[in-house]
This record gives C-alpha cells, structure tokens and sequence, in this order.
C-alpha cells in the first residue's frame, strides 16, 4: 500500500513544479490559484489569487478557473496540496498548469508581494450568495461593488427603482440629490417613499427606505439644488452617476462637470409612455451634447412642464440604469455606451439607436473650448457656449 510520501513523490513526478521566483514572473499572465482553507487564506494571500480550497476543486474548478486554455499557477503553504491540485486540474482538462514548490510560505520568505484578503463578513456572504454563484461577479465583484460609489439624481420616479436595486445590490456608497420634499402624488410612482413620509424631506425618506434594505450602504444626502456652483464638489470621489433628473438645465450641467470629472453617467428618461436610457462615458463615447446640442425650445420640452406618466414605466427605466451602473463598475458585458434604448411601454417594445460621438461637439469635440460650468436658466434656455468657451446670457 502507498504512503502519503508515495503519493505525493509520485504527484509530483507528473507535474511541472516552479520556483517562487519563476511564477512571479507570471504575474498578470497566470491565474493565480490558492488551494489552501480559508483560515490560512485569510492570514495573506498573492494578490489577484482566485481562491478555491482544495476540498473543492473538482466541482468549482470550471466556474471559477474559466477558460482552460489560461495558465494556472497553483499554490498552497508549502507546494504538496498544490502538486495534487496540479495532477486533479490536468485531469480536468486544464491545459497549462504549474504548481509553486515552496508554496505560500517561501513565497512570503523570499520577500514577495503578498496582501490580507478583504473578505465577506459571514452575513455578507449569504446576503450576497446569487452574486458570488456567478463566476464575473465573484466574492471579488461583490468587494468592489461595496467599495464603488454611486451618486444618484433625483429620489423620484427613476431614482427610486435604481436606488432600491443598487442599495439591494451592495454598492457601497450610495449620494442621493434632491431638494424636493414627499408629496402623495410622488407615491404612484416614487417606490422610495410612502404614506408615513408625506411632507418629509425626501433625502431622508430615501435613506431611511435604503437603510432598512441593506445596512452595509452608507447613504449620503445632498438636500441642495443641483447647480453650477455645487456640481464639481458633489461629483468629487463617485464611480458612476445615475442621472434621474426630469430637466434640461440640469442635465447638461451634469454632461459638463461628468466631463470635467471624467465620470461615467447613466441617463435616463422618461415621457408618458416612453423611456430612454443611455450611458455617456466621458471621450470614450457620446456625451449628452453630442446627442443633443442645444436644448430644445421651452414649448417642445415637455420634460421641463408638468407631463403625465405611466407608473411602472420608470421602475422599468430605472432598473435599467441601475443595471448599467452595476456594469461599468463591475465591467461587465457591452454598456449602453454610444447606444440609445428606447422603450415603448404600449408596443412593449425595445429599440436600440446608435448614437455617435460627434467630433464638433460643442463640449466634447475635437475643437471644444474649455469646459465652462455653466447655469441653464429655468425656462430651459440655453447659455449658448460660444467657441472660446465663454458663455453668454446672464
Ligand atoms: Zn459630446
């Protein structure tokens, strides 16, 4: 009968067996594969490790390893769990699979680049269970979308759905704009809100509905009017923006500054029956001038008036951009970046425009003047930015 020595003298005449030092010259090219238990983990790690105790390998080696073209470097504490685990990922079909002799502990020896894992807390870790099942989000996704920052425009119709689903969703940081206060007429649509909150400052309403859901965001309040002289310091430290405004004056402050900042937003909108939304993701895709120069006349700008709409539809809307929000900071998938998407609630239908980035764009074009922020007046007229960048009306 075998002995463990046996088997492990055996392992490792079927593998390949590296060097700490010839691995680290992997870094970046290689998954890193830690194969010890998580107590051990915990205590430090080789950053960008995919960790995946030994004692289950076989069953979650597929969805979390990927591609088995990619090279693996395997590691334990002192290179035998990882010379088995080598010999079980080759069976599986891994095609370029190396364990680290040595392990974890000469890794750390030899004075190599090592970190303390940020867990999930036990709680998180069932909270966030369907999250970290799908290999792109991972516990490693749910961490960064704890750490990401969404700021969101506006706690009302579309708002509110992109609030509830990024606060359900673990983003970390959520900032909420809004100066209004709650209204009943806000409740067939406002799903923030509800009959308790009536007359309550609806950034408060907002965080006490968002705190309730989920304890792990911090939600920041901005009961101010979003304007020129706030907007640069409010976009200060966030991810994404969520644009929920109903207004064009508000908007293209937003497209200004966002540029400015370089902060990706997710637009929405919505009209009756209709909704829009889009990404605009400064110079790597339109911005909101390139879709729409100039406002257009006050008496065609049903947003800025008082128009009907359907409730429900900004649910939909707003699920939306809070889903896209959620992929570009996770990086997942295509964006609505330099797309358009129309909803027709009536037809039930979706239509996608392709919107481009227009090189005579006034503020993001090849010959764009300096980036004036600027106050749009309340009747939706513009400021016409003229080409050295100044502006002109009051
Ligand atoms: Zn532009």
């Amino acid at each position: 009968m075998a002995s463990y020595r046996d088997l492990l003298r055996a392992a490792k005449s079927r593998i390949t067996e590296i060097t700490p030092e010839e691995a680290e010259a992997r870094l970046g090219s290689a998954t890193f594969l830690d194969v010890r238990e998580l107590d051990e983990y915990e205590q430090g790690m080789i950053p960008g490790s995919v960790f995946l105790p030994r004692g289950h390998l076989e069953s979650q080696a597929d969805s979390k390893l990927g591609d088995k073209s990619k090279p693996v470097v395997i590691y334990c504490a002192a290179g035998n769990r990882s010379a088995f685990a080598a010999e079980t990922l080759e069976q599986l079909g891994f095609e370029d699979v190396v364990s680290m002799a040595g392990g974890f502990g000469r890794w750390k020896n030899e004075g190599r680049e090592w970190q303390t894992p940020k867990l999930l807390n036990p709680e998180q870790r069932n909270r966030y269970g369907r999250h970290i099942l799908l290999p792109e989000v991972g516990e490693a996704g749910q961490q960064k979308l704890l750490e990401s920052r969404v700021l969101l425009l506006g706690a009302g119709g579309l708002g509110s759905p992109a609030a509830l689903y990024l606060a359900a969703a673990g983003v970390g940081t959520l900032g909420i704009v809004d100066m209004d206060v709650v209204d009943s007429s806000n409740l067939q649509r406002q799903i923030l809100h509800n009959m308790d909150r009536i007359g309550e400052r609806k950034v408060d309403s907002a965080k006490k509905t968002l705190t309730d859901l989920n304890p792990d965001v911090d939600v920041v309040t901005y009961d101010v009017r979003f304007g020129a002289d706030n907007v640069l310091d409010i976009l200060d430290g966030y991810d994404v923006v969520v644009d929920g405004t109903d207004n064009f004056p508000t908007r293209y402050l937003l497209n200004d500054a966002s540029l400015l900042k370089r902060i990706p937003v997710v637009h929405g909108s919505i009209f009756r029956f209709e909704g829009q939304v889009t990404v605009f993701d400064p110079y790597n895709g339109p911005c909101y001038r390139c879709l729409l120069p100039e406002p257009p006349p006050a008496e065609l700008a049903p947003s800025c008036a008082e128009a009907g709409v359907l409730g429900v539809l900004p649910g939909i809307v707003g699920s939306i951009q809070a889903l896209e929000a959620i992929k570009l900071l996770l990086d997942l998938g295509d964006p609505l970046r330099g797309r358009l998407l129309a909803y027709d609630a009536l037809e039930e239908s979706f239509r996608s425009f392709k919107v481009r980035r227009d090189p005579n764009c006034p503020a993001c074009g090849e010959h764009a003047g300096e980036i004036v922020i600027a106050e749009y007046d309340e009747h939706c007229l513009p400021h016409a930015v003229l080409a050295d960048g100044s502006t002109t009306g009051h």
